[in-house]
């Protein structure tokens, strides 16, 4: 038995099947399911984290036919012939010891398709079009399709299905008045809007056979009005175990919804409740998800008795060994999930392949690799932000001895800034899981020395990852004692009035909204903090488990600025830009687009909104309005005849972010 972990490293038999450990990894489409070219970047990418040690993988969302699929041309699991590429996933992963099973979806109207079907023809606020409504004999017809998809799944070698029935997809909308207004066998009370995902759990197992594990995903909390309430959600999951489930796994909000369920403001294990009043009306084990990404906090919900296994997806692409390592007894090795979104969700809901910003290598397994070098080199780098950890990261990992320069007294550059934001302290997490790879791989660390072309001239490559500088803008009287940049906010922590203007609505600008707006939260307050800011309901009794939001005040009165039109934020990430929005609204930040700045003085801020003159009588201004490059070491480098190689703000400060930085240093250092 593991000391540190017993409860997440201990096996689970299911029927005939043993799973090695608690530990399963949630469904995510990756993108690699459509690649074309077949599966096989699908299999290395599964194998990967079966080699790493996960017990049971569940696949992205297979549809189960064509009108259920995700969208047109979405890869299916309905005919014979659908059968064959799968073979190359489960084998790879049975090869690497662990289990996996292909989850399967029909959407209804989440399906990106002007054909798609649901209960009753009620358009998705998130979907451009409106479905048709099954018929009775139609909607009878899906459940076979469930059992036709899961016999096929079994023939392709899987272990078993998971039904996909939350995050409001075709099982889930049955579910909920909001979106089933039948009146016939399939609705108009709630054991009629239940009958379908039970018919389909009935006629899954029915078609697979005893020895095959059958997971459902239930919504434990639909976060939309007229959702279900927490009583229906006990009596379908009784039902569900009634009807040979094997295992229930959790799903949280519809996507529809408008509170976050998986960003990095939630704090983590912020839904494990949900999960924990289903366990305790069933017998099945139930698996809970959502903001679990360490170890200690897994095994704490199982040793509570919330849970029997977790489900974790995005901390699986950020380390692939997360198992291993929680398994090694060192949790500090592993590359945690900051829950950023960034280059996963963010990228699949923009049609782009998923990957991870702290491990570009997920999703890339076959194209980008990191071989033992064969002519080791002396590599200086210098900075130690986001780029250069991850440089002399993979660099020291291929055999390069690596010296890393940081002029700061701390490695992590943006990084540091980040994790003070309210709901970003994930952020301190890739610092220390950097700070812990650097000194197993014996980087020569160098804080607090700037470097200078003569230190550097003995190394055979230098990379100069030296970030960025905040720009100032050219704007009277910005050196007006009342000015700020936002470095002096937020990294060297100088005191700001109660009044604020914040010139810049870019990710700075929001971030140091966030910063100034909130009161800091007692941590162990954070989830009830985060439940009246959303209108997070545990009443069993109310519909969709939303409230009237009673969000905290602002702590104070601030005012974000821009010159442009259009929404602050609006680089920001496609599934987190609304949330963070929300919450300013929330904290009565006032925002103001189209300005033009007049300049600072005593009195305040003087701009024109449109052709009408203002003052914001503020007691600070902060500046945050984008950065500078900062490459002033390689020019004399270059003329000493040193190779340089720039990267991540260094290069280019414009659009940068932490996502294009890592992934530039790992494929630089992958080449040197
Ligand atoms: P940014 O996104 O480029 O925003 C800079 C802001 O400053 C813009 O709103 C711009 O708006 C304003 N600005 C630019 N030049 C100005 C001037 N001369 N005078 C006045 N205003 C000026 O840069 P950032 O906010 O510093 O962020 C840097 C990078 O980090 C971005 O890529 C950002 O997305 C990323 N980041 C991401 C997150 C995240 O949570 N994902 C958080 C923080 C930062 P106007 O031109 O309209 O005035
Ligand atoms: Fe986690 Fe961000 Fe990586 Fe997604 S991109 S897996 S949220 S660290």
């Amino acid at each position: 038995m593991n000391h540190a972990y017993p409860h997440l490293l201990a096996p689970l038999a299911l029927g005939p099947v043993q799973l090695r450990n608690r530990i399963m990894m949630g469904s995510m489409h990756t993108g690699l399911e459509e690649a074309r070219g077949g599966l096989r970047g699908l299999a290395a990418f599964y194998a990967e984290r079966a080699r790493g040690g996960v017990a049971l993988i569940v696949t992205g969302g297979i549809g189960i036919s064509e009108e259920g699929a995700l969208a047109v041309g979405a890869r299916l699991m309905c005919r014979p012939a659908d059968v064959a590429p799968h073979r190359e996933v489960t084998d790879a992963v049975h090869a690497e010891g662990g289990r996996i099973a292909l989850q399967l979806i029909h959407a209804g109207r989440y399906a990106y398709n002007p054909r798609q079907v649901a209960p009753s023809a009620i358009q998705a606020p998130i979907n451009p079009f409106t479905p048709r409504a099954l018929s009775s004999a139609e909607v009878d017809r899906t459940a076979d399709d469930f059992a036709n998809a899961a016999a096929l799944a079994r023939e392709a070698g899987y272990d078993g299905v998971e039904i996909m029935g939350s995050e409001g997809y075709l099982l889930n909308q049955f579910l909920a008045p909001r979106t089933n207004r039948r009146d016939d066998e399939w609705g108009g009370d709630a054991e009629r809007r239940m009958r379908l995902p039970v018919e389909v759990v009935r006629r899954v197992r029915a078609a697979v056979g005893e020895d095959c594990i059958v997971i459902y995903r239930q919504s434990m909390l639909d976060l939309v009005q007229d959702g279900s309430t927490g009583e229906e959600i006990i009596a379908l999951a009784r039902q569900v175990e009634a009807a040979g489930a094997s295992l229930i796994n959790t799903g949280i909000g519809w996507h529809e919804a408008r509170v976050p369920t998986i960003a990095t403001l939630v704090p983590r294990g912020a839904f494990a409740w949900a999960t924990a009043r289903v366990k305790a009306a069933v017998g099945l084990p139930v698996i809970v998800s959502n903001r679990i990404n360490d170890p200690a906090l897994a095994e704490a919900l199982l040793a509570a008795g919330e849970a029997d296994m977790v489900s974790m997806a995005r901390p699986l692409l950020a380390d692939a060994d997360f198992a291993r390592k929680a398994a090694a007894g060192t949790p500090a090795a592993i590359d945690t999930c900051i829950a950023c979104n960034q280059a996963c969700l963010d990228h699949t809901f923009s049609g782009k392949m998923t990957s991870c910003l702290v491990n570009p290598r997920a999703c890339h397994e076959l194209e980008l690799t990191y071989p033992p070098t064969t002519a080791p080199r002396r590599l200086a780098v210098v900075g130690g932000g986001p780029a250069g950890l991850a440089c002399a990261h993979v660099a020291a990992l291929r055999g390069h001895a690596v010296t890393l320069f940081e002029a700061q007294p701390r490695l992590g550059g943006q990084f540091v800034m980040a994790a003070r934001i309210p709901g970003k302290a994930e952020y301190a997490e890739t610092i220390r899981y950097f700070e812990h790879e650097l000194a197993r791989l014996q980087v020569d660390v160098r804080l607090g020395q700037r470097a200078t072309a003569a230190k550097l001239a003995g190394f055979d490559h230098v990379v100069l990852a030296t970030g960025v500088v905040p720009r100032t803008p050219a704007l009277p009287g910005v050196d007006h004692p009342s000015v700020l940049s936002y470095q002096q906010v937020l990294g060297e922590g100088v005191e700001v009035g109660g009044r604020v203007a914040l010139i810049g609505g870019g990710g700075i600008g929001v971030d140091t909204a966030h910063f100034l707006a909130d009161a800091p939260a007692h941590e162990a307050q954070a989830e009830a903090a985060f439940c009246a800011d959303w209108g997070v309901s545990r009443d069993l009794q109310v519909r969709g488990g939303l409230t009237t939001p009673q969000p905290s005040p602002g702590a104070r009165q601030i005012w974000l600025c821009q010159r442009s039109a259009g929404k602050v934020g609006r680089y920001l990430g496609k599934t987190t830009a609304w949330a963070h929005r929300a919450l300013l609204a929330k904290r009565g930040v006032q925002i103001l687009t189209e300005v033009q700045y007049e300049g600072v003085d005593d009195a305040g801020l003087h701009l024109r909104v449109g052709e009408t003159p203002r003052l914001l009588p503020v007691d600070h201004i902060v500046l945050c309005a984008g950065q500078e490059s900062e490459q002033s070491l390689r020019a004399p480098l270059e003329a000493a005849g040193v190779a340089v190689t720039v990267i991540g703000g260094a290069e280019r400060a414009a659009e940068l972010d932490a996502k294009r930085a890592i992934d530039q240093a790992c494929r630089l250092a992958a080449t040197l």
